[in-house]
């Protein structure tokens, strides 16, 4: 009864509530969220690193993030939509733990200004969950996003990665940990390749922390020779703090 509930409810939540409080969206807003919480998003714009895509204090002139000078990223760039504060963060869990997959078509909706940020995107692709991961969410976030982000960018995805297994929790680990944790984790699909040569290929994923696992995911998809690689994700945590 529980289950058929939360489907009559999914359906009436789809047009109406806010992404994030839950409430009756009374306001005429662009998006699935409502005025109190679309103000309380800290939309990243300015001065933008070139490569992580975070907002750069200070100068203009500075292109690169001091975080990013030692990154050496498998992909050329990322842009990402908002900070990982309360608002983004609350919609991503409801996403990912609360069931509610059609988030992922809001989420899409609100994210495809970055798509045109890169040079032209021939492939859109995703940072895959592995089996385990699938079965106790339903779907792979990530891969929601990317459809949605597809369909509404007229642009194709590929299935092109597979996770072979979770590491370690990633939580307090530092990069470079981070990158080893996740070294041998993702395997590009042989059948793919054909889809990803010489193309501009852009991977899709929620959230950026470190940036390790778009890294790992970037790294594993140069073998199939794209021409570039970018990403994007919904939100990200804040590197470069303003200095007082
Ligand atoms: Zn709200
Ligand atoms: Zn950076």
């Amino acid at each position: 009864m529980k289950n058929i509930w939360s489907k009559f409810e999914n359906l009436f939540m789809t047009d109406h509530k806010c992404m994030s409080c839950g409430r009756e969206i009374k306001d005429k807003t662009k998006f699935q969220i409502c005025n109190d919480c679309k103000n309380k998003i800290n939309v990243i714009n300015g001065n933008l690193c070139k490569i992580c895509g975070d907002e750069i204090c200070g100068t203009e002139n500075i292109k690169i993030c001091d975080r990013c000078k030692n990154s050496n990223y498998a992909f050329m760039s990322n842009r990402s939509l908002c900070y990982y504060d309360t608002v983004p963060a609350k919609i991503i869990k409801k996403l990912k733990y609360g069931k509610r997959k059609y988030y992922a078509k809001h989420i899409a909706e609100m994210m495809q200004s970055l798509v045109t940020c890169f040079d032209n995107i021939d492939v859109i692709t995703f940072v895959p969950v592995s089996s385990k991961r699938r079965k106790e969410r339903g779907f792979n976030q990530a891969e929601e996003i990317a459809k949605e982000l597809g369909l509404i960018s007229n642009i194709s995805v590929v299935d092109a990665l597979e996770k072979l297994y979770d590491g370690k929790t990633q939580a307090g680990l530092s990069q470079k940990e981070r990158r080893e944790n996740l070294k041998g984790t993702i395997k590009l699909k042989n059948e793919i390749k054909q889809e990803i040569k010489g193309k501009n290929v852009l991977i899709v994923d929620d959230v950026f922390t470190t940036g390790s696992t778009l890294h790992e995911c970037a790294s594993v998809l140069q073998k199939a020779e794209p021409k570039k690689i970018f990403t994007c994700t919904f939100a990200k945590t804040k590197f470069n703090m303003p200095k007082n």
